[in-house]
């Protein structure tokens, strides 16, 4: 979705994730207190955005929207390569 020009509810990079953990006072200055922290390594922004409507926590893309980011990631290593 758009307003004005700006895109709402769209996938905007791809990263892996390589950790979760407990808080411990890690991850500073980022990581919130008394809660899990993910870490994501190899991000990788997107050339444009793909609509998707986003949720709390995490979940899996429908098939449409992850073929759709799956394309654009091939566009946008080729563009940085
Ligand atoms: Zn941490």
């Amino acid at each position: 979705m758009t307003r004005l020009g700006v895109v709402f509810g769209a996938v905007i990079a791809v990263a892996e994730l390589v950790d979760c953990h407990r808080d411990s006072g890690c991850c500073t200055p980022w990581g919130e207190p008394d809660v899990h922290h993910l870490v994501l390594a190899n991000v990788r922004r997107l050339v444009m955005p793909v609509s998707a409507v986003g949720r709390l926590g995490l979940w899996d893309l429908d098939d449409t929207v992850l073929s759709e980011a799956a394309t654009v990631l091939s566009e946008t290593e080729v563009e940085g390569s």
